[in-house]
């Protein structure tokens, strides 16, 4: 039988990297939903579409294709890597994301390979939407600080110039785009148990979750 495990939370959760570890941990297929958003909103704007526009989305969903190989995802040949990882991009993807049928898209590729792989998929409404039937459904939280603050070291890391201020309005204006949208707003699902991970190390998160899922 396979085994679903869905992670959702908001933008600095740390919903991916604590993903990855579960699904080494219990050798699950790791989906990334966000990233096919980003890759949605990058592909718009590749090819000149207007990312508000109806008719420009309808037709790029008619030729939109995403393969993932492992943990790569790939737009025709082109690997996506930090090109998708930009705040524009972010942006760009939480614009279509509020689109039915750019949902619908990317809520089928994620059910494909959850008909026949056992995966863990981290997103937005992954245990209320995707897979309201997920063996275990995690939502996982942290204080708005603390989430700006991982994200400001991820950037400061990568040798980007950026200040604090300007990545906590950043999370701040997501959170209410995500979770105030009319479709699939982000929230936990009924049945998801809530994990705040703030001040708790990245081990201390995934022994928490292992727990969870092995119960
Ligand atoms: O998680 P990530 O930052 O990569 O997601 C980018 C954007 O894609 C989110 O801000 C959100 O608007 C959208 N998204 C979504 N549903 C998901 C995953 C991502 O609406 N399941």
């Amino acid at each position: 039988k396979l085994f679903k495990v869905a992670i959702d939370g908001p933008a600095g959760s740390g919903k991916s990297t604590i993903a990855k570890e579960i699904a080494k941990i219990f050798n699950l297929f790791y989906l990334d939903s966000g990233a096919l958003y980003r890759a949605f909103g990058y592909y718009l704007k590749k090819m000149g579409f207007d990312l508000n526009n109806e008719n420009d989305i309808i037709n790029a969903l008619k030729t939109f294709d995403i393969k993932i190989i492992k943990n790569d995802y790939y737009l025709f040949n082109e690997k996506l890597d930090f090109q998708i990882r930009t705040p524009e991009i972010g942006k760009a993807a939480s614009i279509v994301a509020k689109n039915p049928n750019v949902r619908e898209k990317v809520n089928q590729i994620l059910r494909n390979i959850a008909k026949v792989h056992s995966v863990v998929i981290d997103g937005r409404d992954i245990g209320t939407v995707v897979l309201p039937d997920a063996d275990v459904k995690i939502f996982l939280t942290a204080s708005i600080e603390e989430r700006a603050k991982r994200r400001y070291n991820e950037l400061i890391k990568k040798n980007k110039k950026v200040n604090f201020e300007d990545v906590l309005i950043e999370i701040e204006k997501r959170d209410k785009a995500d979770s105030t949208r009319k479709i699939a707003p982000l929230k936990p699902a009924e049945d998801a148990i809530i994990v705040d991970t703030t001040g708790k190390n990245i081990k201390e998160v995934i022994t928490e979750i292992k727990n969870i899922i092995l119960k």
